[in-house]
């Protein structure tokens, strides 16, 4: 719940605004509130990290405001939090009026939620389902260079999953979208929140099945 820091409070500061992050000298701070200059301002529990609680003020500091993908090399554990608390803060910015009758919400104090007291709906942050693959054939894999990507990297495909799809489905028709192969054996590997803006990567293998490689040109540059 949200509370007005006295100064005392220890702990790393996710101060964040319009999907941006307060990372002054490039790194999430950490200490004292008054240390940091935000006494006074309402702040909100999001978590802990080494022992100390991850806060979050939903302002914008005169300088230093960047993204967080600067600190994707931190901790992993920080840097999820971290990514918490700029998506809580957009989530909050952005459902100020409830969709269905247009009238003002209030945050729930016992969960992550937005409501409406007018007609009743309840609302959670959105979380945009990813797949991201390794496909192999032999000692190979396919790696392709997407047309967003600035730069000579190759990576291994990646998508958004579709309403009323399973995950499999998904990698299934993004490979095929992208490259024209066919896959099997897909199989699941691990997760990780990717908070550009609010997705969820999970993370597939899959072995190559059929079909000879043609790269979606609106999408690759390469594969
Ligand atoms: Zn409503």
């Amino acid at each position: 719940m949200e509370h007005e820091l006295s100064g005392n409070e220890q702990g790393w500061w996710v101060v964040s605004q319009e999907a941006k992050l307060w990372l002054p000298k490039g790194e999430l701070p950490f200490g004292s509130a008054a240390a940091a200059g935000l006494t006074g301002m309402p702040a909100l529990p999001i978590g802990e990290w080494a022992v100390a609680t991850v806060w979050l003020v939903r302002r914008t500091m005169p300088r230093d405001m960047g993204s967080v993908r600067q600190i994707l090399d931190a901790e992993p554990g920080l840097f999820q939090l971290a990514g918490r608390g700029v998506q809580l803060a957009e989530f909050y910015r952005s459902h100020r009026h409830c969709g269905y009758c247009g009238h003002a919400m209030r945050r729930s104090k016992t969960e992550w939620a937005c409501l409406c007291d007018h007609c009743h709906e309840r609302y959670y942050p959105q979380i945009a389902p990813c797949i991201i693959v390794a496909i192999r054939r032999d000692d190979r894999i396919l790696l392709a260079r997407h047309s967003r990507h600035r730069g000579e990297i190759y990576t291994v495909l990646a998508g958004f999953v579709e309403v009323g799809e399973t995950l499999e489905q998904c990698v299934a028709r993004e490979v095929m979208e992208e490259t024209q192969v066919r896959v099997k054996n897909v199989r699941y590997v691990t997760s990780q929140p990717w908070p550009f803006p609010h997705s969820l990567m999970m993370a597939f293998m899959a072995d190559y099945d059929g079909g000879d490689i043609r790269h979606d040109p609106h999408e690759l540059l390469d594969a």
